[in-house]
């Protein structure tokens, strides 16, 4: 009882009712301590000079898995009971979210099956397979994949994770944001990849309860931006995906969103959008300055920056989501002359 009304108090006595709070995303940190990466904060100096301000990278690529989606996963399996962990899970990922699935349930020995359309790249495939997960090849689309995921819960009472939409995942995600300020207690701004909200959304409950004055600026490419378009809308709108060098921010909000829309309609600053050039570039520097593989949608930060679609005020942290790049693609993109 007294547990249940503090946190009715809390939750009601924020500024806004919000679907996460800060304690959401301490409680999560707690949870997932040792299973996930406290992940370097480092000083880019060459974007530190470019801009006149400190610029830190956040490297969500030295994660297990290479990007931040472990966070969230681990974070939503753990909260489960014993019952619905035996049960086993599903989701419809063929990415990040999907291997991030994969290795946290293998971590805590629960099993999980990750749907896929049959015409998902078999290095994708194989790369999820070797996780441990078990694949179903299904249909040839991303909803026929998601289709058979519902049919599983129906069928086999299997627990759907999904990649954003989810409290557990959010808060997951959000711890990121409380690590930030821990290590860089000045941060002025923060720039996140922004797709479904998972991410934006989590670091910027966290940042903004910390320090209410930090700005988050969510960052996704011109071709597709779902979230984006959704606010410009005022609801979740279809939007046509398009390929894009920032494949991992693809894909809608969906239509039925109930956490992440709000969050980032409540909290987010500004929103800003790159052409593929410009994602090249961010990609390009990475390597070459900075030392470090990123795929496009962990590259947005960086990009933004050079194109000088930003303005910083202070202490600035990118976050670079993650480094799941095709090798050969990144060896063209960075080979390629600046242009
Ligand atoms: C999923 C993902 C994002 C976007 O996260 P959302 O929570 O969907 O906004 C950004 N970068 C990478 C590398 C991702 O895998």
């Amino acid at each position: 009882m007294t547990i249940m009304k503090s946190e009715i108090l809390s939750r009601s006595t924020e500024e806004k009712v919000l679907p996460v709070i800060l304690a959401d995303i301490e409680q999560a940190a707690a949870r997932i301590a040792g299973g996930v990466a406290c992940t370097p904060l480092v000083r880019s100096s060459t974007l530190s000079e470019r801009t006149g301000q400190p610029v830190h990278l956040k490297l969500e690529t030295c994660q297990p898995i290479g990007a931040f989606k472990l966070r969230g996963a681990m974070n939503a399996i753990l909260s489960l009971g014993d019952a619905e962990r035996k049960r086993g899970l599903v989701t419809a990922s063929t990415g990040n979210h999907g291997r991030a699935v994969a290795y946290a349930a293998r971590e805590l020995s629960v099993p999980a099956t990750i749907c896929m359309s049959s015409l998902v790249p078999a290095n994708k495939v194989e790369a999820v397979r070797t996780l441990g997960a078990e694949i179903r090849l299904v249909g040839i689309s991303q909803d026929d994949a998601q289709e058979e995921v519902e049919r599983l819960i129906e069928s086999r009472g299997l627990i759907p994770i999904p990649p954003f939409d989810d409290a557990n995942v959010v808060a997951g995600q959000g711890t990121i944001g409380l690590e930030i300020v821990e290590s860089l207690p000045e941060l002025t701004t923060v720039l996140v990849p922004l797709s479904g909200g998972g991410l934006a959304g989590g670091i910027a409950v966290a940042v903004k309860a910390l320090k209410p004055e930090i700005r988050v600026i969510g960052i996704s490419m011109e071709r597709g931006a779902a979230m984006h378009a959704a606010l410009a809308a005022g609801k979740p709108v279809a939007v046509r995906e398009e390929e894009t060098l920032a494949d991992s921010l693809g894909g809608g909000i969906g239509l039925a969103n109930h956490v992440t829309f709000t969050l980032c309609r409540d909290l987010l600053d500004d929103i800003v959008l790159l052409t593929e050039d410009e994602i090249a570039e961010g990609i390009r520097h990475a390597a070459r300055e900075e030392n470090i593989t990123v795929e496009g949608a962990g590259a947005v930060g960086i990009a933004a920056i050079l194109a000088n679609k930003v303005e910083l005020s202070g202490p600035t942290a990118i976050i670079i989501s993650g480094g799941n790049i095709d090798p050969a693609l990144h060896q063209k993109i960075v080979s390629r002359a600046a242009p």
